[in-house]
């Protein structure tokens, strides 16, 4: 039986990282809220995440990162390795300098954490947790936005689009398809306890990413040091002859045959259960339609090579708040938002892209890579400044 319900401000379809983030940002503004969530609980499927200072930024805005740093690691640096003969080719201190120069800490988290974390901020905030609901559309008209769902209508002055990916509300906008890249990813998380000596001491301090030929290899501690995360991704063979099934444990450990010892150890902590094919879409100009709006993964799903995704979505929640704070007619609220983040997120989309072909290379292009690698002043923030420092100016003047 459907039914119908008191209209809220804004209903959000979809209780990831992106959906509860928006949920919080628009709450602790002052707006009522419901989050319509498919699964029958509000749970995230993986395990770590990296969160730079463009998010963690918001989160000390937001008054939640305090939380996430007693829940997550602080990194000492970022390095990047080879993932053949294992040498540094650079590295990124994540120290007072870096915290300084970008307003607050790179972290890495549990999933599962995180969204705990904002689904506790959420109830405090008083946003409406709606699990088992499956939005089927959204209808729109001059004064508000209709949520359908299998259990019923859900009425608010907008709709926000926070179904990820494969997002059911982005049809609307676009008949785009999320575009395979052939790679695909095993995640895995081991007490640190049953590592033995597997791992140096360091290794429980850094983030370390190991670049290979059509692979990599991410490793990182979680929960204060008390678990090891680890992400391998390659390219496929199965999926470059065009086979159906591709992507399987036998490819990981072939393709990762020629790698140094360390990266074939690393492998022994993956889930070998499942696996994850990467995709993305290609930027959209538009985000609106009528009283919806697209944000996080429904918005611009990306390929996961800046650690960013997530980032983004929060940037997004933030953004989408602020703008309705300050404008006062609405529609003038979500065109702005839709302007500011098509373009920060379109670039975000497409350097990750080339980003991982850099990782990915081989032969001669190897060889030029690990060279500019090295030369890198270590100290220089000229490649993050763009992507970790001030998206938008803050202070802007209500209008
Ligand atoms: C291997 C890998 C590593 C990554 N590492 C990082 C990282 O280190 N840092 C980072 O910032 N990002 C990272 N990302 C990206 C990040 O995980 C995503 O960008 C982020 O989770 C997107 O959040 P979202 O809420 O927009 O979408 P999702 O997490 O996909 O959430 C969508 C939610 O909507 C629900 N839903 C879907 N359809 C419906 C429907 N019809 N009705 C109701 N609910 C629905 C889903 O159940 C889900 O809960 C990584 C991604 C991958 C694959």
């Amino acid at each position: 039986m459907t039914s119908v319900r008191e209209p809220v401000d804004v209903v959000v379809a979809g209780g990831g990282i992106g959906g509860l983030s928006t949920a919080y940002a628009l709450a602790r503004s002052g707006r009522s809220v419901s989050v319509l969530e498919r699964s029958p609980e509000f749970t995230e499927v993986g395990a770590g995440l990296q969160m730079a200072p463009n998010a963690t930024r918001i989160l000390k805005e937001w008054g939640l990162l305090d939380e996430v740093l007693q829940a997550g690691v602080v990194p000492r640096r970022l390095m990047f390795k080879d993932a053949l003969d294992g040498s540094e080719l650079t590295r990124l201190e994540l120290d007072d300098a870096f915290v300084q120069r970008y307003g607050a800490p790179y972290v890495v988290i549990h999933r599962s954490d995180l969204l705990t974390i904002l689904v506790r901020a959420c109830e405090r905030a008083g946003v409406e947790l709606v699990p088992d609901t499956d939005v089927k559309d959204v209808v729109t008209d001059t004064d508000a936005a209709i949520v359908q769902s299998a259990r019923g209508e859900y009425r608010g002055r907008i709709a926000v689009a926070a179904d990820g990916l494969h997002s059911a509300l982005r049809t609307r906008l676009s008949d785009d398809e999320p575009i395979c890249s052939g790679y695909v990813a095993y995640r895995g998380t081991v007490p640190v306890a049953d590592l033995g000596g597997e791992i140096g001491e360091e290794a429980l301090h850094e983030v370390v990413v190991y670049l290979g030929p059509g692979c990599h290899l991410v490793q990182y501690p979680l929960r204060r040091g008390e678990i090891f995360n680890t992400v391998a991704v390659f390219k496929s063979p199965a999926y470059e002859r065009g086979e159906q099934d591709w992507g399987g444990p036998d490819e990981l450990d072939t393709v990762f045959a020629g790698a140094c010892p360390q990266v074939r150890t690393g492998l022994g902590s993956l889930w070998r259960d499942r696996h994850w094919p990467m995709y993305d879409r290609l930027p959209i100009p538009s985000w609106i339609d009528g009283r919806l709006i697209l944000t996080g993964d429904a918005a611009h799903p990306m390929l996961q090579y800046l650690a960013q995704g997530a980032c983004q979505a929060i940037e997004d929640a933030h953004c989408l708040a602020d703008e309705l704070r300050r404008e006062a007619d609405l529609t003038d609220a979500l065109k702005r938002y839709e302007a500011e983040r098509t373009a920060r997120t379109a670039r975000v989309q497409t350097t990750a892209r080339f980003w991982g072909d850099i990782w990915h290379v081989d032969g001669v292009a190897r060889i030029m890579r690990n060279e500019l690698f090295r030369e890198r002043d270590q100290h220089s923030y000229k490649y993050m400044d763009w992507l970790y420092g001030e998206a938008r100016p803050r202070g802007r003047p209500a209008t």
